[in-house]
């Protein structure tokens, strides 16, 4: 899946229900650095890109993609990256998205 950011955060994960650290790949804005971040740090956009090149959108709001690989299970999930005027803002488990691993 290309370049992403990372946040590392304690959630439970949706498939095993373990409560634990995740490394949470974000696949949006600028991922060119694989910029480790955390809840409450300014999100990386690219300068001059539209939204879907990894550009800023309008307000900085916006609701991401992340992908989790969970530790203990080895299953995976998708989670929505909550950014709101240009922070990050909190991670939810996306239960829409359905999984690579079943
Ligand atoms: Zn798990």
């Amino acid at each position: 899946m290309g370049t992403y950011n990372e946040i590392y955060l304690e959630m439970e994960c949706p498939r095993c229900k373990q409560v634990g650290k995740q490394y949470i790949q974000l696949h949006f804005g600028d991922t060119r650095y694989l910029t480790e971040l955390n809840i409450g740090d300014k999100y990386p956009w690219i300068e001059r890109k539209s939204v879907q090149n990894g550009g800023r959108p309008e307000n900085g709001d916006f609701e991401g993609e992340g992908y989790v690989e969970c530790k203990n299970c080895k299953k995976d999930f998708f989670v929505k990256a909550i950014v709101r005027s240009d922070i990050l803002k909190e991670i939810q488990v996306d239960k829409e998205k359905k999984p690579y691993i079943e």
